[in-house]
């Protein structure tokens, strides 16, 4: 998998720990893009001595190997990924839940945007904001994305 070479290749070693390990399996297990505390939360009676920090340092360092995408949100609470794999989000402006998208990364935007700019694109960022289909069926209305 190419973010593992690119991990390889990036100078910086961390030992290898368990903690760490079962954080991203945890993030592995979930389409949910959790918060940091709801990973400390999920792993917090397994690992007693875990703390909220040592969560943020792992989804640090696991976000510098490329084994996790941070999507920041700019007002809340940063939001992890396991899915590292180019693709686009959804953000319910309701309930806050975040989606993956099920459509291919457009082609051409970023040449398009090399071309206006006149420089190298290296990638880009799409997310799109709306209603989900629950909070559109008025769903029962689930705890916001600030305390998730
Ligand atoms: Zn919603
Ligand atoms: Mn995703």
């Amino acid at each position: 998998m190419e973010t593992r070479k690119k991990s390889e290749s990036s100078g910086v070693r961390y030992k290898r720990s368990r903690q760490r390990d079962r954080i991203l399996d945890t993030l592995r297990g979930t389409k949910t893009h959790p918060t940091a505390t709801w990973v400390y939360d999920a792993l917090k009676k397994e690992f007693p001595d875990l703390s909220l920090g040592t969560v943020y340092r792992n989804l640090g360092i696991l976000r510098d190997q490329g084994f996790v995408r941070v999507l920041q949100s700019g007002s809340t609470f940063d939001r992890f990924d396991a899915d590292t794999s180019a693709h686009y989000h959804f953000i319910c402006e309701r309930c806050g839940q975040v989606s993956d998208v099920p459509m291919l990364p457009l082609p051409g935007v970023e040449r398009a945007a090399s071309d206006a700019l006149g420089c190298a694109v290296s990638g880009h960022r799409l997310d799109f904001f709306g209603v989900c289909a629950e909070c559109a069926a008025g769903a029962e209305q689930r705890p916001t994305a600030a305390r998730a």
